[in-house]
């Protein structure tokens, strides 16, 4: 079957000595990928310190920049990512999306960067509530994968469905809705690439919890998720681990 993954996005949160507890205490996955994604000044320390414990939890970064180097004041490149030791980029979090006007175009070239230094991309995709209650969800998806997908090998790339409406906000989107929309996404995918869209790992984020987490994981289509609030805490984050 597919990877499994379950993958820790803290976002703007956590300081060192927070990091490198929960790095202590957190146990590797049996078989599902875990990846921890601290913010990008925590990326080497808990890098060497995983490295130090032997344990199999891989780091990934949260943003990076499109181009290789240059005059590019606060960016970070993939190829220091891959140095350091990082395996996989988030890219596209809609937060990004919002905040630092990522478009597709962006996305697309920032995955195409990763890739190219060696970082798998975990691509973000999804809808806002707006969107959601027009009824543009499959619009809005297919326009964010064509745009992240081209000129893309689909069979190198990680896919995070992150339904806006449920990121931070307690309301997850329920497994079956969920799985229909991995699903139509897998669909989108199959468009693009027949042989490889069946190996695509596509993960769900959006308010899971070590309650919700289970159904998820029950689903033919959700091969993981991406925790936010929840992969905070490292009791909750192995419970959400252990579904997988
Ligand atoms: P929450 O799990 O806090 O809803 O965040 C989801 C998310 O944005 C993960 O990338």
């Amino acid at each position: 079957g597919r990877k499994q993954y379950v993958i820790a996005n803290w976002k703007m949160n956590k300081n060192i000595q927070e990091t490198l507890e929960f790095l202590q205490q957190l146990k590797e996955g049996n078989g599902v990928e875990v990846v921890v994604c601290p913010p990008a000044p925590l990326l080497y320390p808990a890098k060497l310190y995983v490295q130090g414990q032997k344990k199999e939890i891989q780091i990934g970064a949260q943003n990076v920049h499109q181009e290789d180097k240059g005059a590019y004041t606060g960016e970070t490149a993939a190829s220091l990512l891959k140095e350091i030791g990082c395996s996989h980029c988030i890219i596209g979090h809609s937060e990004r999306r919002q905040y630092a006007q990522e478009d597709d175009a962006t996305v697309n070239q920032k995955a195409k960067q990763a890739l190219k230094r060696g970082l798998t991309p975990v691509i973000c995709i999804g809808e806002t509530l707006e969107q959601k209650q027009q009824d543009q969800t499959e619009k809005v998806l297919t326009k964010q994968i064509l745009g992240a997908m081209d000129g893309m090998d689909v069979s190198q790339v990680v896919f995070a469905y992150e339904p806006v409406w449920a990121i931070g906000t307690g309301e997850s989107a329920t497994a079956a809705e969920a799985q229909r929309i991995h699903g139509y996404i897998r669909s989108v995918l199959e468009y693009l690439d027949v042989q490889n869209a069946e190996k695509v790992s596509i993960l769900y984020g959006g308010s899971v919890n070590e309650n919700n987490a289970q159904e998820f994981a029950s689903m033919t289509d959700i091969d993981g998720v991406l925790v936010g609030g929840a992969s905070l805490q490292v009791d909750s984050f192995q419970k959400i681990i252990a579904v997988f």
